[in-house]
């Protein structure tokens, strides 16, 4: 700024004795006054802003800063709420049958099994819930150094169907699998792993019974970009609701989701994953007909 501002007087100096000199000389000393003053005043004024703009950028950006971090305190606050809400309803259905059975069902060997099984079926929903968390806050925290080890994508892909053929049996669907086996990505396997099997296991959950779920890769723009798609055949998803799919705790029907063991995690953590592998997501989607979802990777 000291500088600025003896850049300022130097030139209001240098301009103001060329003036006097100049008028006084042609015997005009009230004009040469009046004229120093003005371009004084003119060139104070530029100076002023001169000097002005980088202090006013740097409000701008102490209120942009300000801005976002209003916003990450509102999300994160969104998000403990929404946690301990989900936190909150398995456990209140565990303790709520835990002390019927202490008051007596227990005696009654069908109420018994009966209660049993949803304490069981709500226990194990909490564990996958905190499984999910845990994978989210680890992928937020980057934890997972860099990695770029050669992924195998059939052969990783085909283990994630062995992993969950119980799933598709008991539903009926078929998984078919059509990726070359020349096909390899760089990163970390397992979250790749991750990411598919999230993908993978919702084709299957709102698929209709009997339904077909296609994983197939495709390579698109001359070869630079290779995309593996998940399609289904099953309820599909509304225009509206394709914008939110990946955010976390949205569901487009909240009952379904739990029903089939949902935890509303499951594409926040896709997102997230393809974000690590720098790869593009696209849904497309059409009620009653099925729904695909494609991973656009760069080939590197
Ligand atoms: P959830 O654990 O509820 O399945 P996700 O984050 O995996 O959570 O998915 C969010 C919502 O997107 C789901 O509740 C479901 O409504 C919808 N959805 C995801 N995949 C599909 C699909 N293949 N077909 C239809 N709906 C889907």
């Amino acid at each position: 700024m000291r500088i600025k501002f003896v850049i300022s007087a130097v030139i209001v100096s240098i301009v103001n004795l060329f003036i006097f000199y100049l008028l006084f000389n042609q015997g005009k000393p009230l004009l040469a006054v009046i004229l120093c003053l003005i371009t004084t005043i003119v060139i104070s004024v530029f100076w002023f802003k001169w000097i002005i703009k980088p202090v006013e950028i740097m409000k701008k950006q102490l209120e942009e800063a300000d801005e976002e971090n209003i916003k990450s305190e509102r999300i994160r606050s969104e998000f403990v709420a929404n946690v301990s809400h989900e936190l909150k309803t398995p456990l209140t259905s565990i303790l709520g049958f835990i002390e019927t059975l202490q008051d007596g069902a227990a005696e009654e060997p069908e109420l018994r099994t009966k209660f049993l099984d949803i304490v069981a079926i709500e226990t194990s929903r909490l564990k996958r819930l905190i499984e999910d968390l845990l994978v989210l806050s680890d992928i937020e925290n980057k934890r997972d150094r860099y990695e770029d080890k050669k992924i195998f994508v059939e052969k990783s892909v085909k283990e994630i169907i062995a992993s969950i053929t119980p799933i598709a049996k008991s539903r009926n669907v078929t998984v078919k699998l059509n990726i070359d086996e020349s096909f390899i990505i760089l990163g970390n396997e397992d979250r790749f792993k991750q990411m598919m099997l999230n993908l993978i296991e919702n084709a299957i959950k709102y698929s209709k019974v009997s339904g077909t779920v296609y994983i197939f890769n495709e390579y698109l723009d001359d070869g630079k970009k290779v995309s593996i798609t998940v399609r289904d055949e099953g309820i599909g998803i509304s225009k509206e609701h394709i914008e939110r799919l990946f955010e976390r705790f949205y569901r487009v029907d909240k009952s379904r989701s739990t029903k089939v063991g949902g935890t509303g995690l499951g594409l926040s953590i896709v997102k997230h994953i393809a974000n690590l592998f720098e790869a593009e997501l696209k849904v497309e989607s059409d009620i009653n007909k099925g729904s695909s979802f494609k991973v656009i990777f760069s080939v590197k």
